[in-house]
């Protein structure tokens, strides 16, 4: 019997999870639940985001179901008590540092893309996402200037073996897919993107089968509206790997449909979609909770060893988006009936 956390969070997160959970159920596996609070939920009920308790289902879980974190009456706390902090501390915590997330388009979705039919059809990539380290975790604070202006700082740091970890992760999924990788970094400005860029090309020594490429994130994000047929997985640091999926998420249709994999070395992983806590249509019951339910079909595919369990759950979603949509897609369906499809289509 695997055990699965959930951990739905706050604004959309509960809703979306609950449907991810219904199809989990469905498909009459050996997994047991156990639920706790995290981010603003946490922090409403016992004053911390991320619990002791909740860090503890975390560690003895096989695998993660995470909603989303975020929460705007959390807005003024200082940041160590934000909801973000908690998924913050729980990709820390696990050593959950790659992050996996697939954009393809889904048969019929041509028109919600951002892109022309012709050219969203050619979408097929995968985001290697670093995740322990960049901006998000180095020294960061407030001062004052010599001038008594105030000043923000966040610092970016990479060490050559985190670098060198995600590479493999970039590397061993190109393998898995169409043997090419993308390194998208800023090498000409930033030192960790020189440092970056050194150590990817030496991992590439073991992967003669793989071929590697080199991009600025800048040209990035303009080839991935451009010509994104071209990628086939992207490997990058914290901040790029951030925009670049949002960015990606609009090309497939909406944030709404995908999901995320992250990571730790031996496979243990939390499972969660791209997207944020959308304060904007919390409690309205229009969330798309697909991206959650594609996030649990990862979580399938790689914690609990289940391809063909994954492989269902795919195209149920794949089947039921041809003919129901929630709102970010121009339909009317509630998260609930576009669970209700999923569930019919399995
Ligand atoms: P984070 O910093 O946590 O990534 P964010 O600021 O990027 O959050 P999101 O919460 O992801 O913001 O929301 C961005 C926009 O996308 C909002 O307008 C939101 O309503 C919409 N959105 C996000 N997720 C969904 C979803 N599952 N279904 C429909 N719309 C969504
Ligand atoms: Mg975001």
């Amino acid at each position: 019997m695997a055990l699965i956390a959930i951990l739905p969070g706050d604004g959309i997160g509960p809703e979306v999870t609950a449907e991810a959970r219904r199809v989990l159920e469905a498909l009459d596996l050996p997994l047991a639940f156990e639920s706790a609070l995290v981010g603003g939920a946490a922090y409403h009920a016992t004053g911390e985001p991320l619990p002791p308790e909740t860090l503890e289902l975390a560690h003895r879980a096989d695998a993660i179901l995470f909603g989303s974190v975020g929460d705007p009456s959390c807005d003024a706390l200082e940041r160590g008590l934000r909801p973000e902090q908690a998924i913050l501390g729980l990709r820390k915590e696990l050593t959950l540092f790659a992050n996996l997330r697939p954009a393809k388009l889904f048969p019929g979705l041509e028109d919600a893309s951002a892109l022309r039919p012709e050219v969203a059809r050619t979408i097929d990539l995968l985001i290697v996402r670093e995740l322990n380290g960049d901006v998000y975790f180095g020294e960061k604070g407030m001062r004052t200037t010599a001038a008594g202006l105030r000043q923000g700082y966040d610092l970016m740091s990479y060490d050559e073996g985190e670098v060198a970890r995600i590479a493999v992760a970039g590397f061993e999924a190109a393998r898995r897919r169409g043997g090419r990788l993308c390194s998208v970094d800023k090498a000409n400005v930033l030192e960790t993107s020189q440092l970056w860029r050194d150590v990817v090309t030496e991992v590439a020594r073991e992967y003669a089968d793989v071929t590697l490429t080199h991009m600025y994130v800048d040209n990035a994000a303009m080839q991935l509206v451009r010509d994104p047929g071209q990628f086939d997985v992207i490997v990058t640091g914290n901040l790029f790997g951030d925009i670049l999926s949002d960015q990606a998420s609009m090309c497939v249709g909406s944030i709404g449909l995908l999901p995320s994999a992250s990571l730790d070395d031996t496979g243990k992983g939390l499972y969660e979609p791209i997207h944020g806590s959308a304060p904007d249509i919390a409690g309205q019951g229009k969330a798309n909770p697909c991206a959650t339910i594609l996030s649990a079909a990862m979580m399938l595919r790689h914690s609990l060893e289940l391809p063909d369990a994954a492989d269902r759950v795919e195209a149920a979603v794949a089947r039921a988006l041809v003919t129901h949509r929630t709102a970010d897609l121009g339909g009317t369906c509630s998260t609930r009936e576009m669970g209700d499809a999923v569930l019919g289509a399995l």
